[in-house]
């Protein structure tokens, strides 16, 4: 039997840890990989690790000698199943105050300060299902591939289709890592989109986002797929207003905007 005392022991624990996890923390780089010529990787490990839930992110935090201080928001690539380090992946946003910083000053040993995990909406895990339907534009692609990574671990795996928009070819992130995993022939279909200028004998779309894509896309999921949404606020924006106009209901659909931060 649950007594008081300890029901009110127990969420005092909860609160507690859940202060815990959003504490600061220093985390060592321990791995930088490139992803493109604008995007790269970073391994972090963590001393408070927590598993997450795919789709959310932490926050990072660059503290200059003269104390001025500034944060972003990046979403954690990686699957909760990597135990006691988390990936991040970062493009690099030309004069810009924290990517370059990561791109052109960070190393492997370096610590640098985060915390998280952050955010209970855009959050997807296979107790959810699906169909799932996954739409990307640029680095919107990594909460997304979290997503993937952890379906990829779990199982059952629903059916599931990534629409992903890329400016050209070498833009594509995790290019390798979606092309291995939809060959496995376990339920998920990549399809892609170049919008700038497509290498030759390209058979994906090249064009951006619109309704007829988006029914072509959605079509083999049926009416009411879960759907996420991560990319600049224009291609969001698009992909969701599509999706209403060709009859998926709102609240199937999930975004997320990685649009200019506030400063
Ligand atoms: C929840 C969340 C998750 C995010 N996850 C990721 C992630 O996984 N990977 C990632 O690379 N970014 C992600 N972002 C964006 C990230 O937080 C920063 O905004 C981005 O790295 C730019 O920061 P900065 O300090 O380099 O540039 P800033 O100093 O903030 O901006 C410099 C200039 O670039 C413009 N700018 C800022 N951000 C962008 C952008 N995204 N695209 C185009 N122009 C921009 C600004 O208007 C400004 O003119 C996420 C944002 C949010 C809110």
């Amino acid at each position: 039997m649950t007594s008081a005392a300890t029901r009110g022991k127990r969420s005092a624990t909860a609160a507690t840890s859940e202060r815990r996890v959003l504490d600061w923390q220093l985390a060592t780089i321990a791995k930088i990989r490139e992803e493109t010529p604008r995007v790269r990787s970073y391994t972090l490990r963590l001393p408070n690790w927590t598993p997450h839930r795919p789709g959310q992110h932490y926050d990072l935090r660059l503290t200059a000698a003269d104390g001025y201080s500034v944060q972003r928001s990046y979403s954690i690539a990686s699957g909760p199943e990597r135990e006691g380090e988390i990936e991040v992946t970062v493009e690099r946003v030309t004069d810009g105050e924290v990517s370059p910083f990561l791109h052109d000053v960070a190393v492997v040993g370096d610590r640098i300060e985060v915390r998280g995990p952050i955010g209970g909406y855009f959050v997807w895990n296979a107790a959810l299902g699906g169909p799932l339907l996954l739409i990307a534009g640029g680095s919107g692609i990594v909460p997304l591939m979290a997503m993937l990574r952890h379906r990829a671990a779990t199982a059952p795996r629903p059916p599931t289709r990534l629409l992903y928009s890329s400016r050209t070819h070498e833009d594509i992130i995790y290019a390798d890592e979606l092309r291995d995993v939809a060959a496995r022939g376990d339920g998920l279909e990549v399809i892609h989109t170049l919008t700038r200028s497509q290498p030759p004998g390209w058979t994906g779309y090249a064009r951006r986002i619109d309704d007829q894509m988006l029914t072509e896309v959605r079509r083999p999921l049926g009416n009411a797929p879960l759907v996420f949404i991560c990319g600049p606020t224009p291609l969001v924006e698009a992909a969701a207003n599509g999706l209403v106009r060709i009859g998926v209901p709102a609240q199937r659909i999930r975004t997320e905007r990685f649009g200019p931060s506030g400063k």
